[in-house]
């Protein structure tokens, strides 16, 4: 180990003395001088020394020097000096000067990432520009999607719409059919990625912006300064929804969108109900398709009663039969299917159930059933209309 160095700070004679006898060590680097020795022949109280040493020098050694800059790191005290050594192997150390720099830069390094990432997003947004958004060319779906979003997730002065993750309320009755509305209106550039959007919302790589994640980026319109804003936009969309003049052929696709809230409702209770009996299910195909078919003849207020009866039935076969709860709750799409058949071919007087707590009814619902469909009840006890056998194309 190298020698301690110091460096003094002050042109007393006395002091250095002080301090060179305060920080010399012997071959085996133990201190040559006791302290209550020092106090006594330098006349300073001993509980005042090594203060009156920290003022006067600053003692280092070679062996730990600052990794960026190489100044020597000083001890701060003889206990620091005892410590640091008997660690025997010093540690990475970076100095105070050092270490500021070092934030400086990489305060700066975020900043021109930051500023790198609007960019290009505000490319994207500016891009989206033109034409800009107008009402004129919105479809039905665009515009109930729109209204519903601004709805659920626009900020209070409708600058920007909050990320999907932090809506208070429900877009709509499901976390797929929320994704579908997000991409829809961001596919038809309808909604733009708004350029403050959180750094851990978007990819960027090699400058290139890569992918984004649609729960968590801010969104924003893209509305020309010289169009109406977006408060205005939002107005004039909901005084058309509930006019009674639609744009042509927005009956017909009225017809399409509601079948699919309705479908996607069912598909709501159903999830509630099913982990209400400690189950995990995920709708697939086959479910969709029972849920479709029963609302051809029965409201979403009907179904609820088939899906409760179904969960229930599956909790006692569970019970009984010592099955998995994967099995158990597998056996819920044919169950309402079979009741829901049953129901039609014996002219059952099917009760319908009221909405859960715990299924609410969504912005989406709302918008598109009680304000532009204007049925009572939001829909809840409405059979959808059925499907024009010339279009069993069920995409929006
Ligand atoms: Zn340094």
């Amino acid at each position: 180990m190298a020698k301690i160095e110091i460096e003094f700070l002050t042109d007393s004679g006395d002091l250095r003395e002080l301090c060179r006898q305060y920080w010399q060590i012997d071959t085996h680097r133990k201190f040559v001088h006791k302290v209550i020795e020092l106090s006594e022949v330098f006349k300073i109280p001993r509980t005042k020394l090594a203060s009156t040493v920290a003022a006067s020098c600053i003692a280092s050694s070679r062996d730990e020097a600052c990794s960026s800059c190489g100044t020597p790191r000083p001890f701060k005290s003889r206990a620091d000096f005892q410590q640091r050594r008997s660690w025997g192997n010093w540690g990475s150390w970076t100095c105070d000067d050092c270490q500021e720099a070092q934030r400086a830069a990489a305060r700066e390094e975020t900043e021109q990432r930051d500023q790198r990432r609007r960019d290009l997003i505000q490319h994207e947004l500016d891009a989206s520009k033109d034409p800009g958004l107008s009402g004129e060319r919105l479809s039905l779906v665009d515009v109930v999607y729109l209204v519903s979003l601004l709805r659920a997730g626009g900020s209070e002065d409708l600058a920007f719409i909050l990320p999907h993750e932090s809506f208070s309320l429900l877009l709509s009755p499901t976390p797929e059919l929320d994704r579908e509305i997000l991409d829809h209106l961001y596919r038809r550039s309808i909604i733009c990625i708004h350029p403050d959007s959180r750094e851990e919302s978007i990819v960027i790589e090699d400058g290139e912006f890569i992918r984004f994640v649609p729960s968590k980026v801010h969104w924003i319109l893209p509305l020309l300064p010289e169009g109406p804003s977006a408060g205005r936009l939002l107005e004039d969309l909901e005084d058309l929804l509930k006019s009674d003049e639609w744009p042509e052929g927005w009956l017909a696709k009225s017809e399409e969108i509601h079948r699919k809230v309705a479908l996607h409702e069912c598909l709501q209770y159903l999830r509630v109900v099913i982990e209400d009996h400690g189950f995990e299910f995920r709708a697939g195909a086959m479910t969709c398709h029972v849920l479709k078919s029963v609302l051809k003849t029965f409201s979403v207020g009907q179904a609820y009663n088939f899906i409760w009866r179904a969960a229930r039935d599956a909790a006692a076969f569970y019970v009984r039969e010592t099955t998995s709860k994967a099995h158990a709750a597998n056996i819920v799409p044919g169950s309402i299917q079979r009741m829901a058949e049953r129901a039609l071919a014996e002219a059952w007087d099917v009760k319908a159930y009221r909405r859960d707590f715990r299924a609410p009814e969504s912005v989406l619902s709302q918008v598109l059933f009680t304000l532009a469909l204007q049925l009572p009840e939001g829909g809840f006890n409405t059979i959808p209309p059925p499907e024009d056998s010339n279009n069993s194309e069920d995409r929006i």
